[in-house]
C-alpha cells in the first residue's frame, strides 16, 4: 500500500500552466515585499519558497497572466 504524501497548503499558490517564469517573468518575485517567492529554475515556473505573506496582494495583482491565487486566511478577511 502506498500513501500519498499531501503537502501543506501553502497561502500562494501558481497556477504552473499560466505562469511565463520559463520565458523570463519575475514580476511576482520583484513585488514581494517578503521575497518569499521564487523561480523554480528546473520548472521555470514560481512557487512559495517561505511560508511567510502580509496578504498585500501585488503577486496576485500584477502577475501578466494571473497565475498567481493568495488565499487569505479567513480570519484576516
Ligand atoms: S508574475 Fe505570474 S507569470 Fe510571472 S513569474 Fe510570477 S506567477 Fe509566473
Ligand atoms: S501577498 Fe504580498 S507578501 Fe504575500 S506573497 Fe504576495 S507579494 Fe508577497
Amino acid at each position: 500500500m502506498t500513501t500519498a504524501y499531501i503537502p501543506a497548503s501553502v497561502p500562494v499558490r501558481v497556477n504552473d500552466d499560466l505562469c511565463i517564469a520559463h520565458k523570463g517573468c519575475t514580476v511576482c518575485v520583484d513585488v514581494c515585499p517578503l521575497d518569499v517567492l521564487a523561480i523554480d529554475m528546473v520548472k521555470g515556473k514560481a512557487y512559495m519558497k517561505y511560508d511567510e505573506c502580509w496578504y498585500c496582494m501585488p503577486c496576485e495583482k500584477d502577475c501578466p497572466t494571473g497565475a498567481v491565487t493568495v488565499d487569505i486566511p479567513y480570519l484576516l478577511r
